[in-house]
């Protein structure tokens, strides 16, 4: 299968009014699942990103293009573990589902797998992807209550208004936006949105001259106050390259997030080069702000009383099974991205 892009991309327009649609912030895995789910019930859905690309914490990197070998490295999750039948099937239908291939198996339950594309986890995001109206390079800055709807301004002076909206943006960040925007929430939802909590997430991704000497398959779990897992992305199959992504512990994250960043790579290089075979060649650091969450809203996802659809990995969706054996963050946010899809569909009659 070919996962190259396929997605619309319109053209420039100052401003831009979509009678029945819904517009959904965020194309990261939840924002692209509800799409895909929308648009099977006839629904017409336009995705807002701030991102150059798609998938958000999906992500994957290349090796720079200088290098004439095939290097990647998933620099933001790792893996997908799905354990939802409905979900397994919308993800066949969407052809999103071939791409998946077993890595590692559960402790407890060694018929579930994690799961990765070999071609980086970005591909999941791209063959949900395939067929969405996504509008890339627009960070939301403004939503307004507007005549036909919701009114959203973007930071390059772009203007989208639609009727509806699901927002699928991390809670911290959607809370931000609602006070940046004056948006009434009441003190119930207030209290809700700002419950939800997670952790940052500093991370190295390391090129080598040769093997790691990790033991397979390759996921190690470091208990040392700095790297709190290093993954082989060469033993995980995504890159022919010797590439290496070392996760800084929260604690770590936290202390060095705000401050200098050549600094906690060097640290965090130090870190991991005492714990590979291989000597390190080159460095490259990624902060995470919202990386994973640690404390959600006991929902599937909740429709304030304004209208808006709130979903996400903020919401504890779907299986309440998120052993650290198998977490199924993934999963969940998908889980409740297509909740929250459900209560807009089908289109009501005119
Ligand atoms: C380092 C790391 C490792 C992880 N490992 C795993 C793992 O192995 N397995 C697992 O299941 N989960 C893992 N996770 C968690 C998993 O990646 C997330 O739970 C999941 O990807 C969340 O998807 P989402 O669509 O809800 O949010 P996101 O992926 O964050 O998508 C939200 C999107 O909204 C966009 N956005 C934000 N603000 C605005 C704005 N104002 N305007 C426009 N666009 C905006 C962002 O660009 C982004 O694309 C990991 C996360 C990190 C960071």
């Amino acid at each position: 299968m070919d996962y190259s892009f396929s997605v619309r991309i319109p053209a420039p327009n100052r401003s831009i009014t979509m009678e029945n649609h819904i517009i959904i912030l965020g194309a990261g895995v939840t924002g692209l699942t509800a799409a895909r789910y929308l648009q099977d019930q006839g629904r017409k859905v336009t995705l807002l990103d701030k991102g150059r690309g798609l998938g958000g914490r999906v992500a994957t990197r290349r090796l720079g293009e200088a290098s004439n070998i095939q290097g990647r490295w998933d620099h933001g999750a790792q893996f997908a573990t799905f354990r939802d039948p409905d979900l397994i099937e919308h993800l066949k239908k969407w052809d999103s589902w071939e791409c998946m291939k077993p890595w590692i198996p559960g402790h407890q339950n060694p018929t579930l797998y994690r799961q990765r594309p070999l071609a980086g986890m970005n591909a999941l995001a791209k063959a949900l992807a395939t067929g969405l109206e996504v509008h890339r390079s627009q960070q939301i800055e403004r939503i307004e209550k507007a005549a036909g709807g919701w009114k959203l301004t973007a930071n390059s002076g772009q203007i989208f208004t639609a009727p509806h909206l699901i927002s699928t943006i991390p809670l911290p960040q959607f809370h931000e936006l609602a006070r940046n925007s004056h948006l009434d929430l009441t003190p119930g939802e207030q209290e809700k949105i700002l419950s939800v909590r997670y952790d940052r997430c500093l991370t190295l991704l390391a090129e080598t001259d040769g093997p790691s000497g990790l033991a397979a398959p390759g996921f190690v779990q470091v208990q040392n106050g700095t790297i709190e897992t290093i993954i082989d992305q060469h033993q995980k199959g995504i890159s022919s390259a010797y590439t290496l992504v070392a996760n800084a512990t929260p604690a770590f994250s936290l202390e060095w997030f705000r401050r200098d960043r050549d600094l906690a790579a060097t640290l965090l290089r130090a870190s991991l080069q005492e714990r590979i075979r291989s000597r390190i060649l080159s460095v490259q650091i990624h902060g995470w702000k919202f990386a994973k969450a640690t404390r959600r809203i006991d929902a599937n996802f909740l429709r304030l009383a304004n209208d808006i659809a709130l979903a996400g990995d903020g919401f504890s969706a779907g299986t309440p099974d998120t052993s650290p054996d198998l977490p199924a963050r993934i999963e969940s946010a998908m889980l409740s991205g297509v909740f929250a899809a459900k209560t807009f569909a089908p289109l009501p009659s005119a």
